[in-house]
């Protein structure tokens, strides 16, 4: 047994629906403005950009169903995703062999402080400060893709406070999930564990204490979350 000189940090767990079983996580990766909706009301050309990805921490991932709305931000974004759970690694993967790679899938929200964001972007700094900070990424529990299929379509939509107000289907994603892993394993080496954000359709906005988020994708187990 190895002497640790501290207590052992968490591991991450995602509950896996309908089973007493967990996936744990190894590292979150999340792609930026895969959807032209989204990418047009954030100030961007779809049509020109490659794609381009960040990470948030693995111990942000929060599957409590409560969001505390966090400090040093008065401007804080939902973004509802697609989320993917990687069971197998490796690097240069084909976009045909991407799916050999996929165990299955979740709902996830990517909460953002837009205003800390704002400041990185036009700074051209590292948007961790705006990403990646505690209980920045809700979950709900994941359903292996042998049960729910490759999730190349389907509604995704979220509700704040029985408001719809993103809306929009998974075959509106720019870089399919074939396309993401197979660049993202060009640039790293992923591994099981590792999940992708697939990013969000249009309709991102602010929230504010005591709001409801209703996410939900064709398939998938309901994501509710309440900001505390
Ligand atoms: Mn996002």
């Amino acid at each position: 047994m190895t002497n640790l000189v501290i207590p052992e940090p968490k591991k991450t767990l995602i509950p896996v629906h309908g089973s007493d079983e967990f996936f744990p996580v190894r590292r979150v990766y999340c792609i930026g403005r895969n959807y032209a909706a989204h990418t047009i009301e954030m100030g961007f050309d779809p049509d020109k950009e490659p794609p381009f990805f960040f990470q948030k921490n693995t111990d942000n991932i929060d599957t409590s169903g409560q969001f505390p709305y966090p400090p040093e931000s008065s401007d804080v974004h939902y973004e509802l995703e697609l989320v993917v759970a990687l069971n197998k690694g490796g690097s240069n993967i084909k976009e045909e062999d991407a799916y050999d790679h996929i165990y299955g899938f979740g709902i996830g929200l990517d909460m953002t402080r837009r205003d800390l964001q704002g400041v990185c972007k036009k700074m051209g700094r590292p948007w961790e400060i705006g990403k990646a900070f505690e209980r920045s990424a809700p979950m709900g529990s994941l359903t292996p893709m042998s049960e729910v299929g490759k999730m190349e379509s389907g509604s995704i939509k979220l509700q704040v406070n029985d408001e719809v107000r993103q809306d929009g289907d998974l075959d509106m994603m720019i870089w399919k999930i074939p396309e993401q892993i197979a660049i993202l394993s060009k640039f790293y080496d992923i591994s099981a564990g590792d999940l992708i954000m697939t990013g969000t359709p249009a309709g991102v906005g602010p929230i504010v204490k005591g709001d409801k988020l209703i996410g939900t994708i064709d398939g998938l187990q309901t994501l509710n979350v309440e900001v505390v």
